[in-house]
Order: structure tokens, then sequence, then C-alpha cells
């Protein structure tokens, strides 16, 4: 049996949103079995409800994955830290927020899987509750291209290729197997970029307002304008399948099987996750449990006659 996991203890940290430049403190809370991940907003005054980190929550996916709730309290930019608790094998979180975004750190998730690390990971004594796909599922959008396959394996296997005219990016792909200790090793250190190109019509709709050197890499045509310059030679695909583990977490469990995708974004692995819950033969719950049903996604739920509750 894979536990399901949590933090060993509450911790926090503050930084600026990417596309909002707004100031944020988080806190994040260890929580029981079968809660998922959940955001709090603790700056909007009286009771308010959890967002969920589910596809049925998501709002908004321009350049980034916002999440609300039923009175349309949001919080954006949530992929980086999702993809960690997911990289690190955290099924189970609270998030409580002072503020609409969460913070860029250094766009990527390198800063959030350090404070897990730090704060601790612990068993729950429960077992994970994971999504096998059953029969491929694609999306496509204009030229991009998405698809979820069957594996035998236990893991999400994850592939990806992008295309920029910007010669700095050029074409790349990648390949990986999110077993444990990968994401951290191949992925969690690639950061948000961007071409100088579309800054100033990103700004003009009121994103990348937080967006500096710090927390981006920008590129112009065939340079780097960050002056430590690339990670490493493919950061920017490496990037695109940290996104990926993030989004394909809002399907509300741990998906076994195979991503691939061409030139993906936010939108087309949201697409895609969509996709998968409205086709319940192609996917079915391994070791469910019975307490889930009430926080999974509502067509995930709508689907769960292929349940295996344990
Ligand atoms: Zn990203």
């Amino acid at each position: 049996m894979i536990e399901q996991r949590t933090l060993s203890r509450k911790i926090s940290l503050s930084g600026i949103g990417l596309h909002s430049g707004m100031a944020a403190q988080m806190t994040l809370h260890p929580a029981n079995p079968d809660h998922g991940i959940r955001f709090r907003r603790t700056d909007l005054g009286g009771p308010v409800s959890d967002i969920f980190a589910s596809v049925d929550a998501v709002s908004s996916l321009e350049r980034a994955t916002t999440l609300s709730n039923d009175a349309g309290h949001s919080v954006a930019t949530v992929e980086h830290l999702i993809a960690a608790c997911r990289g690190l094998g955290v099924d189970n979180v609270l998030v409580e927020i002072d503020g609409p975004e969460v913070p860029i750190m250094d766009g990527s998730s390198l800063e959030f899987c350090n404070l897990l690390k730090d704060c601790g990971i612990v068993g729950q004594s429960k077992a994970r509750n994971v999504i096998r796909i059953l029969k491929p599922v694609e999306v496509r959008l204009g030229d991009s291209m998405a698809s979820l396959k069957p594996t035998g394996g236990q893991m999400l296997s994850l592939s990806a290729q992008i295309e920029f005219a910007e010669s700095a990016i050029g074409t790349q792909r990648k390949s990986l197997v999110l077993k444990p200790g990968s994401f951290c090793k191949e992925l969690s250190f690639a950061r948000t970029f961007a071409c100088a190109s579309e800054l100033e019509s990103l700004r003009a709709r009121g994103l990348a307002l937080g967006g500096s050197l710090d927390n981006a890499i920008l590129v112009d045509g065939d340079r780097i304008i960050n002056p430590e310059g690339l990670r490493r030679k493919d950061e920017f695909v490496r990037h695109k399948l940290l996104d990926a583990v993030g989004d394909l977490t809002l399907a509300g469990g741990v998906i076994a099987g195979h991503y691939e995708a061409v030139q993906p974004g936010h939108r087309l692995n949201v697409d895609l996750v969509s996709a998968l819950m409205a086709r319940p033969g192609a996917w079915c719950w391994e070791r469910a449990s019975s307490r889930l049903d009430r926080f999974l996604p509502r067509r995930a739920s709508s689907a769960s006659g292929v349940s295996l509750p344990i």
C-alpha cells in the first residue's frame, strides 16, 4: 500500500505574486487523509469556504492556473505549489493565504520543495487514491496536443515537446518517470519564462506585474536576459513538465499513466483533465476510500461507478 502523506507540522513563507505583484503570506497546515490540497483565504474577513485543488474549481487559465470557490473567492498561480506537493508525495495540506496569488518565489517549485522537505512529511496509514488510466484520452488546441495513455505501472510518466521561434529556446524534448526523488532532481528548479516580445502585452493585460529577473527567465531571440543564464539548457521544457505535474493533480488523485504533450500550456492540461473526468470508462479509482467522494470533482464522483472502495 502506498500511504497518503501530509506535513509533520505547519510552516509559513511569504513572497509576491507573479501576475498581481501583490505580497502574500502562506501557512501550510497538515491535514487529514482524503482532505486533498485546499486553499483558504484569510484576508477576506468572516467565514470563507475552502478553495479545492480540483479541475472543477478552475476559473482562469490565462498564463497561470486560478482556482475559485462557489462564493467567487479565488487564488491564482497555484500550479508550482501543487506540483511541489505532488512531486514530494504530499496528498493532504491546507494552505492558508492572505492574498489573491501564491507567491512566485524564484519562478520554480524549488523553494516550495525545500520548505516541504525542511518541514518533514509523514505517512497517514491510509492508501493513496490513484487514478488509473484505462483508455487513451487526447485533446487538441490549435497546434498543441496532450494525451493520457494507459501504462502497466503505478507511476505517472511524462513526455513533452516545445518549439519556440526564439532560438534561445528552439525545440526541446524531455521525458521523465515521476518516481520518488525525480521531481526534486529533474524538474523542481525549472523556472517559468517569458519572451521579451510579449512583455508589453502581458502587462497591458494586468499580467506579470510582479515579474522580474529574480522570478522568471526572460528570453529575447537568441539571448537569455538573466545574467546568471539557465539552470539547465532545457530548463524551458522541464518547466512545462513541472506545470503539467501541478495541473494533472487537479484530477483529484495521483494519475497512473503516461502524459504526452506537444506545446503544452495550462489550458490544454486542464482540458485534458476535464476530458478524462468526462469519460468514466477511460479511468478508474484504485484504492479509493468511501470518504473521498465528498471531496472529489463533481464529474469525478459522478463517474464513481468504477470506484474501488477499500
Ligand atoms: Zn509554471
